[in-house]
């Protein structure tokens, strides 16, 4: 039974493309949900990851994992385990599963929604700007 979710997205976020098509960093699958090291490093199975990151100067989300671990682990490390910031840095890239916008393909197949029933990227079905208002008349 298909479900829905809302999620909430940067409102420059590229349309998230189909299963298999080059990753373009919209975001969708990490704002769901995190994979298996977002749910370590986010400490939670549910929602969006903590470690997502968003760029203003590409204008797409990116895997903190792995563009900057440093400053993953240093914003989700307890305070004293912060020291394991630069050991952990170096093999948190590796463990990253889904590769967000590393230039692989998309591997989600959610759909995402506009708010409302119109599929994000679609025209909407059906629709047609609204009639024209009659005139008013103080005769
Ligand atoms: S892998 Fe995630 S971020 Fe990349 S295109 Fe697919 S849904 Fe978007
Ligand atoms: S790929 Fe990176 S940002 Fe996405 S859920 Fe996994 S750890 Fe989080």
């Amino acid at each position: 039974m298909p479900t829905t979710q809302v999620i909430h997205i940067h409102v420059q976020a590229p349309v998230k493309p189909a299963e298999g098509a080059p990753c373009n960093g919209c975001g969708v699958c990490c704002l769901t949900q995190p994979c298996p090291l977002g749910i370590v490093l986010s400490g939670t199975r549910t929602g969006a990851c903590a470690a997502l990151r968003w760029r203003d100067d590409t204008s797409r989300y990116i895997c903190g994992a792995l563009a900057e671990p440093d400053s993953v682990l240093q914003s989700r490390l307890p305070q004293g385990l912060v020291w394991l910031t630069r050991p952990l840095s170096a093999v948190l890239p590796r463990l990253a599963h889904r590769w967000i916008a590393a230039g692989i393909g998309c591997d989600s197949s959610l759909q995402p929604l506009a708010p409302g029933p119109t599929p994000i990227g679609d025209n909407p079905p059906n629709f047609s700007p609204p009639p024209p208002q009659p005139a008013h008349s103080h005769d």
